[in-house]
């Protein structure tokens, strides 16, 4: 692969707006079902089930959001010329690592570090 950082986070841009727009759709289609059931989540078990259908899509949405975010932010450190250094010790992320994940902030070891910190 030849992509350039910006390229790629680029790709990784419009892949989570599509997957966004969908969602967002998918939200409206669940909003709409839910006034024409006409029934209250408790009670109606296809209102649950759209009450379920609902809550995975606004996860999944806000992690699109999230994503989105996220390049925004790489993009912001290619232009100021910190993409591919680590936040936390100022190392090299590595070019294997952002080619599979061009929003990382940080490097493998601190990466670990922090979820294992988290988790
Ligand atoms: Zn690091």
């Amino acid at each position: 692969m030849t992509d350039s950082p910006r390229e790629r986070l680029a790709a990784v841009r419009r892949d989570a707006i599509e997957r966004l727009a969908s969602l967002e759709a998918q939200l409206d289609d669940i909003a709409e079902a839910r006034r024409g059931a006409n029934s209250d989540d408790e009670h109606d078990p296809e209102g649950s089930t759209l009450a379920f259908d609902r809550a995975q899509a606004a996860v999944l949405a806000a992690d699109s959001r999230h994503v989105i975010e996220e390049v925004d932010a790489a993009v912001g450190r290619l232009d100021a010329g910190t993409y591919g250094v680590c936040e936390r010790c100022g190392r090299p992320i590595g070019a294997a690592r952002l080619e599979l994940r061009p929003t990382a902030r940080l490097c493998v070891t601190c990466q670990a570090q922090a979820e294992r910190r988290s988790g």
